[in-house]
């Protein structure tokens, strides 16, 4: 192991400060690159009057999130558990929390169709969902889409599917019938699990990591390109926060940047990889009736306004600080919140890579030796999957001949 190699890393979302932390922890000492003024990528959060609404990525479940967790206990960053009474589903004017006794008494299932889902719920706790080892059934299920399991396997009906499949689906920004069943079952396993936030919001997360490894992020620089020299290394083009180019030579780089400008940076590798997006907006309301609950989902199913749900925080005073997100840019968040002031925009942003019926699995190598791709595109996108893929990127830098 060569510690004294440079490499350079492109991107200072979770995928690439995690690569840049775990490469630390072995004795290497990376650089991040950011375009941002900030790091931290869609794991962003707003604070508004003392409270933290997430723009991006906002909860993670310890039974699924394994190295997530691991990381986070490392970094000392506090989180709490939402107990999922405090989730709400909402269906026209009927409304649930998403536990079992609350879905049971809430009138929106027959005792068959609450039947049904505890038996889907008791098939999901069966898989194994760690990214180390791809369980047997997952990878058969991995062919067929979320709805055509959930109608042949398990019987469901249309209602079943409009009202809860998809949307737990729509976590991940994307309907049962576009999502292959293995990633649709993780989705549909944060239902039945426990769910813990970061007290401050995910840029805790990452101002953590930043904050842990000085002089190692640099935000406001662009990678232009990126491609190998006469001797095998790679040049990097940058422009500075100042607009001037400059170039940096490297043994490694690790591309971290999400969707976003893969394949433009360096066209002989191939990324391929597709991205759901989503519309967020945060703002100030007064909504009584949903004073109970800090998260709140609507089906897309006989949804005239559009609002797909999110996150609430409620102050003392009555005000709510939401952050939702929209089945539609135009969604009537009116109709749903009453009058509301609007605090900063999202707008639309990249959310969770598309794991498509039958798509292929990427690792972290890429078609150049040296430069690897960490981000949420392993398997069973999340942040666990940049997690994971740091990791993996970390191991085979350490053991490059
Ligand atoms: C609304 C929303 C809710 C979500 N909720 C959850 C959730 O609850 N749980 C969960 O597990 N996942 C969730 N996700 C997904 C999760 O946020 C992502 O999977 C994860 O944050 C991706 O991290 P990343 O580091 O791969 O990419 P990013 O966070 O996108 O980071 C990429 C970074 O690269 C930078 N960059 C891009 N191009 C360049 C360049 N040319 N030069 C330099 N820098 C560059 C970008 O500015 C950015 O900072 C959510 C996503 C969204 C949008």
């Amino acid at each position: 192991m060569q510690l004294n190699k440079r490499i350079l890393i492109f991107g200072a979302g979770i995928a690439g400060l995690s690569t840049a932390y775990y490469l630390r922890n072995e004795g290497f000492l990376p650089v991040v690159y950011e375009k941002r003024p900030e790091a931290g990528g869609r794991f962003a959060t707003l604070e508004y009057e003392g409270v933290y609404i997430n723009k991006g990525a906002m909860m993670f479940a310890p039974e699924l999130n394994r190295g997530f967790t691991e990381l986070i206990a490392e970094l000392g960053v506090p989180h709490e558990l939402i107990r999922l009474k405090k989730f709400a589903l909402q269906v026209g004017d009927k409304i649930t929390g998403l536990d079992s006794w609350s879905m049971f008494r809430s009138g929106l299932f027959s005792i068959s169709e609450y039947m049904k889902w505890r038996r889907l719920v008791k098939f999901i706790k069966g898989l194994d969902f760690r990214l180390e080892s791809w369980d047997p059934k997952l990878q058969e299920l991995h062919s067929v889409s979320l709805e055509e399991f959930c109608v042949r396997d398990m019987g469901y009906s249309r209602k079943m599917l409009d009202y809860i499949v998809q949307p737990f689906s729509s976590f991940g920004y994307i309907d049962p019938p576009h999502i292959a069943a293995d990633h649709g079952l993780f989705l549909l396993a944060y239902g039945d699990t426990p769910i813990r936030v970061p007290h401050k919001g995910m840029a805790d997360v990452a101002s953590e990591l930043v904050r842990r490894m000085p002089g190692v992020v640099r935000a406001g620089f662009r990678i232009e390109s990126a491609g190998k020299n006469s001797s095998g290394a790679f040049d990097v083009n940058i422009i500075g926060p100042d607009e001037k180019p400059f170039k940096e030579t490297a043994d490694n780089i690790v591309f971290a940047t999400g969707q976003e400008s893969l394949g433009r940076i360096m066209p002989e590798i191939n990324f391929n990889m597709k991205c759901t997006k989503t519309r967020g907006v945060i703002f100030e309301a007064r909504c009584p009736q949903y004073r109970k609950y800090d998260v709140l989902l609507f089906s897309k199913f006989n949804n005239p306004h559009g609002v797909h749900g999110g996150e609430m925080k409620h102050l003392p005073d009555g005000r709510t600080i939401a952050g939702m997100f929209l089945y539609r840019p135009d969604a009537d968040i009116e109709a749903v919140f009453g009058k509301y002031k609007e605090l900063p925009k999202v707008g639309w942003s990249p959310a969770i890579t598309l794991i498509p019926p039958a798509s292929r699995t990427r690792g972290v190598e890429t078609e150049v030796p040296g430069a690897y791709i960490v981000g949420d595109f392993y398997r069973l996108p999340c942040i666990e999957s940049c997690v994971y893929t740091a990791k993996q990127a970390v191991e085979r830098i350490k053991n490059e001949i």
